[in-house]
């Protein structure tokens, strides 16, 4: 439960230099560990700037959607903002060639800020028409998710996909989570082909937010992120392969993926 939004500094609003670079973008969000409930504390002055909008579920459950489609059949990028913990702590960030990691007084949050420097990057630098969602409280059991599309689940009809990069290592596409079809192997194979960085379709996911956005878009897919150890003070962060997989992500043709899992048939079967 949050205890007082005073205990985090804001996150101030990176230069074009760095929201250009998605590693120094990676950085710059990695000053604060962001508990469930203090999202906003540290990250609203900058998506309010950035022209991202809140949802408010409640005081301590806001959401952010930056809205880009333009017409065209399209899907949505998402991540999470809240780190694993219950209290902010700053972070002493080191670098080591292409690894980040902290001096292991706290963890780092690659988990998910890999996915969000991500989301930030397609939104403003590559500007790829499509839904945008920053998601709070995915680490205690996707609170911001959940409610987010218990409210708005329908108006997410005609969107193909949704992609969000939270799973540890660097080789999974997943598609099944916590035992459910969230989406199908020929979309994760042509998405693999499309990333050509050697990634494999894996039914061995746990939960993140496309779990929630399963039921109405129909292929929800967890790409791997590059951080290793996550929720552990020895979490870590590969640089190089989160730069790569931004840039195959920005120049992707998304419009060439095959769709095939039907929402509601897949949930019926597992
Ligand atoms: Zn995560």
């Amino acid at each position: 439960m949050k205890q007082n939004s005073s205990l985090i500094t804001p996150l101030t609003t990176p230069s074009k230099e760095v929201l250009g670079d998605v590693v120094e973008l990676f950085k710059h969000l990695c000053q604060w560990t962001v508990p469930y409930g203090y999202e906003d504390d540290y990250y609203g002055r900058m998506l309010d700037d950035l022209g991202w909008k809140r949802d408010v579920a409640d005081s301590q459950t806001i959401n952010y959607v930056l809205d880009l489609r333009n017409g065209e059949p399209s899907g949505i990028f998402c991540a999470h903002l809240d780190t694993v913990g219950d209290e902010p702590e700053p972070i002493n960030l080191l670098i080591d060639g292409a690894t980040a990691r902290t001096d292991g007084g706290t963890i780092l949050g690659a988990d998910d800020r890999a996915g969000v420097a991500i989301v930030l990057y397609l939104a403003h630098v590559a500007k790829l028409p499509a839904l945008y969602l920053l998601f709070s409280g995915e680490e205690k059991g996707r609170q911001g998710s959940s409610r987010w599309v218990g409210k708005h689940g329908k108006a997410l009809q005609g969107l193909r996909f949704a992609i969000q990069v939270d799973r540890r290592n660097e080789t999974e596409i997943i598609t099944h989570q916590s035992g459910k079809i969230c989406a199908s192997d020929v979309f994760a194979e042509a998405l693999a082909r499309g990333l050509d960085m050697g990634h494999e379709p894996s039914n061995k996911g746990a939960y993140t937010d496309t779990f929630e956005l399963r039921r109405h878009v129909p292929e929800c897919v967890n790409i791997a992120a590059g951080y290793r150890n996550p929720h552990q003070e020895e979490e870590e962060q590969n640089l190089d392969y989160l730069a790569r997989l931004c840039e195959r992500l920005a120049r992707l043709d998304y419009g060439a993926l095959p769709i095939e899992r039907v929402p509601e048939l897949s949930d019926l079967a597992g």
